[in-house]
């Protein structure tokens, strides 16, 4: 059915990463019914190098038509035209935390979708210093906005743009779309970390963000639709660590602020949700790792449905027969 309908769109050549795999219950941006609050995967490697096989953190939520982009990661922007949303709808941004696989196209980000016509307000939401991330982003590219809005009629960018730095956890806004609410996770040495969870009417979308294993979390997801949850995979850190000098740090780092995948399933079972999406995969490409160690890993303790995110891949969840 899936596949039919696809090809009905016109879409009958898929990139293997892209096919609809039985039991993933995934498929390309487009196939779901337009009313239905949708979950995109932008970007589904970790860490901040620049890769062919995937790029750095970044979800989307559409809600009513509305998106709502959670991390910012390398590429944000051009992944999000690539899933079809229209750069012009954007409307809200969530950084989970200060680390550049998941800001270093925050800027670029609102700047852009204000150079392709972007005219209404943005409002961005993360951890400190949201605010003067913000203000210094405009002013360090000052000559192109000034240019262009004599130039080519742009409405002034900086009053468009709303920063709202998160401290707590607790519900950040509620609008006629969806209930977000934060939670603080631990992502050392970084705070505040934050995970986001996203009430519709029809779903419930939980993006944990970095972090260790988290009772907070736990919480936050607790009887969720998805929950979309970094992951890594125990075996690969010592290859990973070798290709770095100060591996001793990275290697601590990684043990100490992210979650493995066999964690991973733990977590997603004890909230109860209903699908576990494994992103922000570290390592985010190595062969070695294949799809299935990813997922049985996760199935250790985990008996609900098992994506393995790839970019690009819309998310439909259990819930959500197609
Ligand atoms: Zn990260
Ligand atoms: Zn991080």
């Amino acid at each position: 059915m899936q596949r039919r309908t696809l090809l009905r769109c016109g879409l009958a050549v898929l990139p293997a990463t892209l096919s609809p795999r039985p039991g993933r219950a995934a498929t390309r941006p487009g196939a779901a019914q337009a009313a239905r609050t949708r979950l995109i995967l932008l970007g589904t490697g970790g860490g901040p190098r620049p890769r062919v096989a995937t790029s750095a953190s970044a979800q989307v939520v559409i809600a009513n038509g509305t998106p709502y982009v959670i991390d910012c990661g390398d590429g944000v922007a051009r992944q999000l035209v690539s899933a079809g949303v229209p750069l012009t709808t954007l409307r809200h941004i969530f950084v989970t935390h200060q680390h550049s696989d998941h800001t270093a196209d925050y800027g670029n980000l609102i700047w852009l979708s204000w150079a392709a016509g972007l005219r209404t307000r943005v409002d961005t939401w993360g951890p400190p210093p949201l605010e003067e991330m913000t203000r210094l982003f405009f002013q360090m590219n000052r000559t192109d906005i000034e240019t262009r809005i004599a130039d080519e009629g742009r409405v002034p960018i900086v009053p468009l743009v709303h920063p709202h730095e998160v401290k707590a956890g607790g519900v950040l806004l509620e609008d006629e779309n969806v209930k977000v609410t934060a939670a603080i996770v631990s992502h050392p040495p970084l705070t505040p970390a934050l995970a986001y969870r996203f009430d519709a009417k029809d779903r419930s979308i939980v993006i944990s963000g970095d972090t260790a294993r988290s009772d907070s979390l736990v919480a936050l997801a607790r009887g969720a639709d998805v929950l979309v949850h970094e992951a890594l995979y125990t075996p690969a850190v010592d290859r990973i660590v070798a290709k770095v000098p100060n591996a001793s740090t990275l290697k601590q780092h990684l043990l100490d602020s992210h979650t493995t995948a066999e964690d991973c399933g733990r977590v997603a079972a004890a909230a109860g949700v209903k699908t576990l999406v494994l992103s922000h995969l570290v390592p985010p490409d190595d062969p070695q790792v294949t799809d299935e160690m990813w997922i049985d890993a996760a199935r250790r303790h985990f008996k609900g449905t098992i994506v393995l995110g790839k970019d690009l891949m819309e998310v439909h969840g259990q819930e959500s027969p197609v």
